[in-house]
């Protein structure tokens, strides 16, 4: 079951295309707007988070991040996932991860979430040491509202979310309905992709 965070009037929309037109260039009035006043509008945004964690109770790791991505400047957590046990993609030797998603909204633009992301994996002790290898926390930037990018620090949607189950189930059990801005659909990517013998964990201390 989805854990999802309450938010006074939050407009629910049917897909991740974000609230009322945002992310195709329509500003929200902010809700606190007084009549006659002159308000600087705020651009939010739907931005899905993917988390992984294979080194030090992979678990207790996730449920921190998730915490402090709630804390972000600007931006609300509205829900997250269960978490999921999945054998590493890669190299074998190694634990297996603990995967899950956030949904978020934010009015941060793409590369500073990105900047606060990885600022996260750093206070987790994340090392680099080879691709693919254990992490005590891999945060990825997966969908950020009906937006294509492609640079050298940041590809979104990410490059990996249609070929990984333990990234797919989780955001379909916070959006059943999710598309990728080019029209594909969530859920026929999950049955598609390959198995990774995902289990589902049960809740941990009330925080998934
Ligand atoms: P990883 O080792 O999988 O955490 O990859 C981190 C690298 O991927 C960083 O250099 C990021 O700048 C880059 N990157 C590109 N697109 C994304 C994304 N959507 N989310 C997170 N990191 C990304």
């Amino acid at each position: 079951m989805v854990d999802r965070i309450p938010e006074s009037g939050r407009a629910r929309p049917g897909k991740n295309a974000v609230p009322a037109g945002l992310g195709h260039g329509a500003p929200q009035t902010p809700a606190q707007a007084q009549p006659g006043k002159t308000a600087t509008p705020v651009m939010t945004v739907l931005a899905y988070i993917g988390l992984g964690s294979n080194l030090e109770n992979p678990a207790a790791q996730l449920a921190r991040a998730v915490a402090e991505l709630a804390a972000l400047p600007g931006t609300t957590l509205l829900a997250q996932s269960p978490f999921y046990a999945s054998r590493p993609v890669g190299p074998q030797d190694q634990p297996d991860f603990v995967n899950g998603a956030v949904e978020l909204r934010t009015e941060l633009p793409p590369h500073r979430l990105l900047d606060h992301l990885q600022a996260i994996e750093q206070a987790h002790g994340r090392e680099r040491l080879r691709h693919w290898g254990p992490r005590t926390l891999d945060l990825d930037l997966l969908l950020y509202g009906d937006q294509q990018l492609s640079d050298e620090r940041l590809t979104v949607p990410h490059a990996e979310l249609p070929n990984r189950d333990f990234v797919l189930q989780p955001l379909l059990d916070l959006n059943p309905d999710l598309s990728l801005p080019d029209g594909r659909r969530v859920d026929q990517l999950r049955a598609q992709c390959p198995d990774n013998q995902l289990r589902k964990l049960p809740p941990t201390g009330g925080s998934n």
